[in-house]
């Protein structure tokens, strides 16, 4: 009993679904109403048509209201219908209105095919046996046909299938005559047979929808999973690219402007080198999630990779305004992480760079804002740098510079000019420092600041190291013994094993004792690949040379990290040292960069002091190794002997 009740319910339940549509199932009603909507107007066709020309074999026969005005009237109302269905036809409506109008279509599908029905079986009595069999055959073909139309939409094919079959079989079965009595039958079993059909065929339809909503929406998930970075959940380094495309292409139809910034994580290696890779990952994700919070809707953030994180800002303002964002970007980064119980400071620079005044297409605008971001990371570290007129002139330059460098011949173009290093409690010269001085056939002299940057870009800059060197070498070797030579190597001098090997080869075979010389590395190339850096200036100690770190306090090394690199010089930065007798800050810093190098017990050259009272504080504060104009600028190898000749004289 209660197997039979839950049966009939189901039954039930399968039914009502069978003459209900398919709310629940947007792309299922989308995809019926595009291919029925193409059907329908093919069955109003069929119909007319059939029911015309039964009502021309019954024109002399029947009466004039049944052989013109109720197919008139039934006209009227398919050919409203035919209209809609025609004009809809191409339109893609909503979800709604798609809806709306199939539920109408199941609504009428009844009424429709029983006012046909009715009106084939009143015309029945009238003619003879052919015009009889005439309605016959126009009631079992055209619904046949008015089902294929309607095949898309169930409810509807099986309410017309139901209303003209059931009253086609009752009616013709019950004229008592064999003909129609069979002629029922076989309406009756076809239309079961086709009704079996349309069942198979939706329900593989409604599968086949319910496939491509499902492969859709699983390239969507993987287009969107192509477009996120895993790490900090933020659009990555492809979505920003096809983000700066449609940017670039929106501001050019409108002819607005927009900016792009690309911001990069000062002191962040060391980060990953003392904590792990996770403390590393977790502070990108914070990062991130700050940089995030400070961002609208009109502002686009992506991390590119690495420490590197790049923004789209549309509806520029002006500069100022832009300067200003970067600059609350950047600080919030200076504000102190705790990852885990590990309290974490770093910093970041930022290069900014607007369309369309300073770059005009997508490639431009990131080539311009890295360009900002790096060479404000020379000069205006930890701070925002917004690409302009200079940089654009300076990449001219540099363009023309490496066209020219692909040209030289370095033997006979490149000199080494030597700036003296002085004790300044002894008067002593202790060392030269060699620089490189290039005098192109095509640019004149072109200074070293300008033009070992692009040698580094474009790896140029190891042909031009093992000639300096040469160089410097057979200068050198001309000197008194106790004068050193320091001599300065790019981080690309010591990227690879086989490379520094070519430098320990040079210095080994040059006849100049190696332990007199001194080998120049940058605080930012020891931070570029710390491990690396250590194994090369390990194979240079091996020969007895010492090591200087140049420029320090530029960079944010740590001194853990100082102390794996058995250095055995420190440099102070020039901008340290400018007006230091009147900037504390500068004086503070000089300070405690003497008494760090005294605790590691390093020696310590102060650079770049060039008048007397910056030497006068020096000395106070127990400085006693400085290079700068004060005492001489860079002078040719010819010069140099007679400068030491000179200074000995002044000594003794
Ligand atoms: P650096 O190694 O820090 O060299 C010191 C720079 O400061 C030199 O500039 C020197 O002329 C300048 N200088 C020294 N004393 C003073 C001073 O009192 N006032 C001022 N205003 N400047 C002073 P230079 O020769 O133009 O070299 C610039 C930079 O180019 C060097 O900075 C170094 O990083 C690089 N460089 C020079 N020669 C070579 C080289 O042979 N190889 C490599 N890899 N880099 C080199
Ligand atoms: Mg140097
Ligand atoms: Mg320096």
């Amino acid at each position: 009993m209660g197997i039979r009740m839950a049966w009939n319910a189901e039954f039930l339940n399968n039914l009502r679904r069978s003459f209900s549509i398919e709310t629940d199932k947007p792309q299922l009603l989308k995809a019926q109403y595009k291919a029925f909507s193409k059907q329908l107007p093919l069955m109003y066709v069929i119909l007319l048509i059939n029911s015309w020309i039964l009502s021309a074999t019954h024109i002399s026969s029947a009466p004039r209201w049944l052989t013109l005005d109720y197919p008139i009237a039934l006209t009227v109302v398919c050919a409203i219908r035919f209209s809609f269905w025609l004009r809809t036809r191409n339109i893609e409506p909503s979800i709604e209105s798609t809806r709306r109008a199939l539920n109408r279509t199941n609504l009428i599908a009844g009424p429709i095919s029983l006012s046909f029905t009715i009106w084939a079986i009143m015309l029945f009595p009238y003619g003879d046996a052919y015009a009889q069999s005439h309605v016959a055959f126009y009631m079992g073909i055209t619904v046949i046909g008015c089902i294929f139309c309607l095949m898309h939409l169930r409810p509807a094919a099986l309410t017309t299938a139901a209303v003209v079959n059931i009253s086609f079989v009752i009616f013709f079965a019950s004229t008592g005559k064999p003909t129609f009595i069979a002629t029922a039958l076989n309406v009756g079993l076809v239309s079961s047979i086709m009704l079996m059909i349309l069942h198979v065929y939706y329900r593989d339809f409604t599968r086949l929808v319910d496939a491509q909503v499902h492969a859709e929406t699983l390239s969507n998930e993987n287009l969107r999973l192509a477009n996120i970075d895993s790490l900090t959940m933020l659009p990555n380094r492809r979505k920003f690219f096809t983000q700066l495309h449609a940017c670039c292409q929106k501001a050019q139809n409108e002819g607005s402007r927009f900016a792009v910034g690309i911001l990069d994580l000062d002191g962040f290696k060391p980060v990953n080198d003392l904590y792990g890779h996770s403390v590393g990952d977790k502070l990108l994700f914070a990062a991130g999630q700050r940089l995030q919070n400070l961002c609208d809707e009109d502002t686009h953030l992506a991390r590119l990779g690495g420490d590197e994180f790049a923004l789209i800002i549309m509806h520029a303002r002006d500069d100022k305004q832009l300067l200003a964002f970067g600059t609350i970007l950047c600080e919030a980064l200076r504000q102190p992480f705790l990852i885990g119980d590990t309290t974490i400071q770093i910093a970041a620079s930022m290069g900014l760079v607007t369309y369309p005044d300073m770059a005009a297409n997508a490639t431009d605008l990131f080539e311009h804002a890295d360009y900002a971001l790096y060479h404000g990371k020379r000069t205006n570290r930890s701070m925002v740098s917004v690409f302009s007129t200079s940089h654009s002139n300076k990449i001219h330059l540099d363009a023309k510079i490496e066209q020219a460098l692909r040209k030289a011949d370095f033997d006979q173009e490149l000199e080494v000019y030597f700036q003296p290093i002085i004790n300044i409690k002894t008067q002593q010269i202790v060392a030269f420092e060699a620089l490189a001085r290039w005098k192109s056939p095509v640019l004149g002299s072109v200074s070293p600041a300008q033009f070992i940057p692009v040698a580094e870009r474009t790896g140029i800059i190891n042909q031009q190291t093992r000639i300096l060197l040469a160089k410097a070498l057979a200068a050198a070797a001309k000197w008194p013994d106790h004068i050193r030579l320091s001599f300065n190597l790019s981080t690309h001098d010591l990227s690879s094993p086989d490379i520094v090997q070519r430098i320990v080869k040079i210095i080994a075979q040059a006849g100049f004792d190696s332990r007199r010389l001194d080998l120049e590395i940058t605080e930012t190339a020891v931070m570029h690949d710390i491990e690396q850096v250590r194994w090369a200036t390990d194979q240079i100690r091996q020969l007895g040379c010492g090591i200087t770190l140049d420029d320090f306090g530029t960079g944010y090394s740590s001194l853990s990290q100082l102390h794996a690199l058995s250095l055995s010089k420190i440099k102070i930065d020039r901008s340290f040292v400018t007006n230091i007798e009147r900037n504390p800050a500068s004086l503070k810093i000089v300070k405690s960069l003497l008494a760090l190098s005294r605790d590691m017990e390093l020696d310590c050259i102060i650079e770049g002091v060039e008048t007397p009272e910056e030497m006068a504080v020096i000395r106070e504060i127990g400085g006693t190794m400085v290079q700068g104009y004060i005492y001489s600028t860079p002078i040719p190898e010819a010069a140099t002997r007679q400068w030491i000749e000179h200074r000995l004289s002044i000594t003794e």
